[in-house]
């Protein structure tokens, strides 16, 4: 199995709170394009020939800024230098307000079979707190919109933990989210990164800073309801009804070798990770002369057991010690094991037969658990 990404960084404006590989401009959309197709010939040998495409996704940015034309070239693109499964899930981010009908069809109708909605909130003063671009009322219309044009995997990400100040009903987001039926939520909790609007503004008392115990409360209270509704919250932040995970972000987690291409998008061959410039005329010129900036580094045993412990306690599988002995060896199986003892007696963890799954109490200390179980590679390198 093996899943593509491709990296749209066009947006109309910078959300307040955002910190990804993205630009409020579309200045250079065409020619981003046409590197992009290039970059996919360029690495065409990429996956062993072996190598089945199961996922291709187009993140952002905002990938909805695309034409359909455009999605299809690059969609074309990936089938003629890629063996791509029948079946594969082809995903694509969308902000609401790109959310038309006339746009959502031709997407399906180039192969977009799963649609992913930045909603972020359904109530007016978090979307002006976040800095989004769309009203409260362009969520629903868009779910609705997604579902007429045929879309019958949907999936919608919300943010919660916002000031107080600005959610007056801490439930409301989840019961409007609920209410759509949507095959797939994510929800994350706000966190302020560096270099952000957000921050600086915080940093001036211009802003408040997010909530960290409204969205601890918030996080419990959307397991729960979520649960209720028949959802299955199989990795932290995200949730699915049965028979609907989304497969893309499960190859990640699962060690499934991706290729990223686009301006700062990484690629994973199962030895190394590479990643390209994120500076988009960088990027672009760089393709055009057939010599991209990329840079790439070599796994060590830890990075990979970090890797391991960082996305598999995240997810309804959790951690397996005895895949830890097998794939590391008896160092990580020993250190995970000793790190692991001070959570056992207290409920952050369940364990069945060497398998560890964090409780939802644990979940609310994944970060600072997930920091606990792994290994130093610093000190790996010294002890070499
Ligand atoms: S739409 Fe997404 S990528 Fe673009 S600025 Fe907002 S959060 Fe960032």
């Amino acid at each position: 199995m093996a899943s593509v990404y491709i990296h749209v960084p066009f947006c109309r404006s910078k959300c307040h709170y955002c910190n990804f590989v993205s630009v409020a401009s579309q200045t250079r959309k065409e020619d981003y394009v046409e590197a992009v197709l290039r970059e996919i010939f360029l690495r065409n040998h990429f996956f062993g020939s072996e190598s089945v495409v199961e996922t291709v996704y187009f993140g952002g940015g905002t990938p909805s800024l695309l034409t359909s034309g455009q999605v299809n070239q690059i969609l074309n693109a990936v089938r003629n230098n890629f063996q791509v499964s029948e079946a594969a899930e082809i995903t694509l981010e969308m902000n609401p307000e790109d959310a038309d009908v006339t746009y959502l069809k031709e997407l399906v109708k180039v192969g977009i079979n799963r649609i992913s909605l930045g909603i972020q909130s359904f109530v007016e003063s978090e979307l002006r707190y976040l800095g989004r671009n769309h009203d409260a009322a362009s969520g629903v219309r868009a779910t609705g919109n997604a579902r007429h044009a045929g879309f019958e995997n949907i999936s919608i990400d919300l943010i919660f933990g916002l000031p107080r100040q600005f959610s007056g009903n801490p439930t409301l987001n989840i019961e409007q989210a609920i209410m759509l039926k949507p095959e797939h939520i994510s929800a994350y909790g706000l966190t302020m990164e560096p270099d952000t609007i957000l921050s600086r503004l915080v940093k001036k008392d211009k802003m408040l800073p997010p909530d960290e115990e409204l969205s601890a409360q918030q996080f419990l209270i959307y397991m729960e309801q979520l649960r209720n509704a028949g959802y299955e919250n199989y990795e932290i932040s995200n949730y699915a009804l049965p028979g609907f995970r989304s497969k893309h972000n499960s190859a990640y987690w699962k060690n499934v070798p991706y290729l990223g291409v686009g301006a700062g998008a990484h690629s994973y061959n199962l030895k190394e990770r590479i990643w390209n410039t994120a500076a988009l005329g960088e990027y672009i010129d760089g393709i055009a002369h057939a010599n991209p900036s990329r840079d790439f580094e070599v796994l060590t045993a830890a990075d990979r057991y970090n890797e391991y412990i960082l996305t598999s306690i995240r997810t309804i599988e959790g951690v397996n010690v005895q895949f830890v002995k097998k794939a590391f060896g008896e160092h990580y199986f020993s250190h995970f094991l000793r790190q692991v003892k001070e959570y056992q007696q207290t409920q952050h963890f369940c364990e069945d037969d060497g398998v560890f799954i964090l409780t939802d109490h644990g979940k609310l200390w994944a970060d600072k658990i997930t920091g606990h179980l792994m290994i130093d590679n610093q000190d790996e390198k010294r002890d070499t």
